[in-house]
């Protein structure tokens, strides 16, 4: 497998404009792309271009700018079927976000099928976006939540499935790759146990379709989410993929222009997807901007960008270690651990963790990651969360442990 040399990365950081800069007078060491990726030149220059160039509505005009951005939106959603393996690219649906995501499926997929009584299968390790619509879906139903509990390494609790997965489950909704333990959750496994009692896979691939290869017919899953600004693409525009056939035979979710295929006083008629779930102008040039970002991290390679993170999260797994009373959340380095690494750091608050690391600067997340019930169980209310993209360097790593180093002489 290709991996990316220290030579490789220093050039890939070129391409990124925002980390060439210092915060409080030291080079920044971004380390929070969980939350949101940094963007390379060409995605900014493409959403620029749009604007400059040929901004104009999409499946509407009949004029050369109209046709222009027709087509770049078309193709962008082309490169998306790509890069996940989709059949088609008319499964390829343009949203915000994840959250938008999984509450389309939630609302349009749950309201046609979810009735009082059925269940829905979720995780505790999830994000609070694939939780509260099945919980908004679950109170308009009558349906029942079950949670499958994770053990003490972050690894979900696949024993618990036979208890927890009968007939009544009609939806399986789950992460890829959790954004506080880094845990690769095994999908294939889970998909032949949902498949077994007939019931739906939604996959929420926030944290994994900008860190590694996925490939939705591989993976055997119904609907998959994730979010442009988690993989070099702009806010703004995110990605909903479900079978066609599913998609075709839900309702639609927000109504309005360009959903339709007749309106009547009365009544109307639906396009069929995508277009049925696109009402409304859609977010055009973010589009197209996250179009380039698909081929950025194709060109650069999905799998080499996984390699990259796996090693650099090894690294800091054995950095980490060094520092006194911390405590590190997730499984040990491996191959089913991604690049997101979340502790603790005994009598300092996660924010003041944060706070002392920027000082350095050193870019970290605090907080509870969109994820109460996961900390619940693991007992804090909060932890202090570096992640890992293509575009970082051991160094930065090895800056994160002296910040860590630094907080502790300050608290103590
Ligand atoms: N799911 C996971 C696993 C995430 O990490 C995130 C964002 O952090 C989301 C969903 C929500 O993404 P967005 O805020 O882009 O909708």
């Amino acid at each position: 497998m290709a991996t990316l040399s220290q030579f490789d990365v220093l050039t890939l950081r070129r391409d990124f404009p925002i980390l060439q800069q210092e915060v409080h007078g030291k080079p920044l060491a971004f380390l929070d792309s969980a939350a949101s990726s940094q963007k390379p030149r060409r995605v900014i220059e493409t959403l620029e271009d749009y604007y400059r160039r040929y901004n104009a509505n999409v499946h509407r005009g009949v004029y050369r700018l109209s046709e222009e951005a027709t087509f770049a939106y078309e193709r962008a959603r082309g490169k998306i079927a790509r890069l996940i393996n989709a059949p088609s690219q008319r499964e390829v649906v343009f949203v915000r976000n994840t959250t938008e995501a999984i509450n389309l499926v939630a609302y349009a997929w749950g309201g046609a099928n979810i009735r009082a009584g059925d269940r829905i299968l979720l995780t505790m390790m999830e994000h609070h976006s694939n939780i509260v619509p099945w919980q908004l879906l679950a109170q308009r139903t009558g349906a029942e939540l079950v949670y499958l509990p994770f053990d003490g390494q972050g690894r979900l609790a696949l024993d618990d499935l036979d208890r927890l997965l009968d007939e009544r489950v009609k939806m399986v909704a789950f992460t890829h790759q959790s954004n506080v333990f880094g845990t690769i959750n095994p999908v294939t496994t889970i998909v032949e146990r949902a498949r077994a009692v007939g019931a739906r896979v939604l996959l929420d691939a926030a944290q994994s379709v900008p860190h590694m290869p996925v490939d939705v017919q591989a993976l055997g899953v119904d609907f998959l989410a994730f979010s442009g600004h988690k993989m070099c693409g702009p806010t703004g525009i995110g990605v909903l993929w479900g079978r066609r056939e599913l998609l075709n035979a839900m309702p639609p979710f927000l109504g309005g222009g360009s959903m339709i295929d007749l309106v009547e006083l009365d009544h109307s008629t639906f396009a069929a997807a995508p277009a049925r779930f696109e009402a409304g102008t859609p977010a055009i040039g973010e589009a197209i901007a996250l179009g380039e970002a698909a081929d950025y991290l194709r060109e650069v390679g999905l799998a080499t960008i996984h390699h990259h993170e796996q090693e650099l999260t090894a690294y800091a797994l054995t950095r980490l270690a060094e520092v006194p009373g911390l405590t590190v959340y997730g499984p040990p380095a491996g191959l089913d651990r991604g690049g997101a690494v979340s502790f603790t750091l005994a009598g300092v608050h996660p924010h003041d963790v944060a706070a002392i690391l920027d000082q350095e600067g050193v870019a970290v997340r605090a907080g509870h990651h969109c994820t109460q019930p996961l900390h619940r169980v693991l007992g804090v209310p909060a932890t202090t969360r570096a992640s890992f993209y293509l575009y970082n360097l051991p160094e930065e790593i090895d800056r994160l442990v002296s910040g860590l180093h630094k907080a502790r002489q300050i608290f103590a």
